[in-house]
């Protein structure tokens, strides 16, 4: 389900989790993102077009806070 709320302000996209309690907005994961998914809106990343997105990682392996991670993958349970 999109943009169901998880707890405080993480919400799960689906391919994606964001916390933005924990977003400085610093842009590198904005910056890393290979098929710019998600961009910076108002100093927090949001996502832009999730269908964009790989889940290939690099937003969860760069960003400084824990505030982004790659949601469930289609072939984990
Ligand atoms: S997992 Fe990869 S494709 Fe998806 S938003 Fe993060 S950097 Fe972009
Ligand atoms: S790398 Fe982390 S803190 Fe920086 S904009 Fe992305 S989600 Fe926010």
């Amino acid at each position: 389900m999109k943009n169901k709320s998880i707890k405080g302000n993480e919400v799960d996209h689906g391919k994606l989790i964001i916390n933005a309690d924990w977003c400085k907005g610093c842009g590198i994961c904005t910056a890393f993102c290979p098929t710019k998914a998600i961009e910076l809106k108002n100093e927090k990343v949001t996502v832009v077009d999730i269908d964009k997105c790989t889940q290939c990682g690099l937003c969860e392996l760069r960003c400084p806070d824990y505030a982004i991670y790659v949601g469930r993958k289609k072939n984990e349970q």
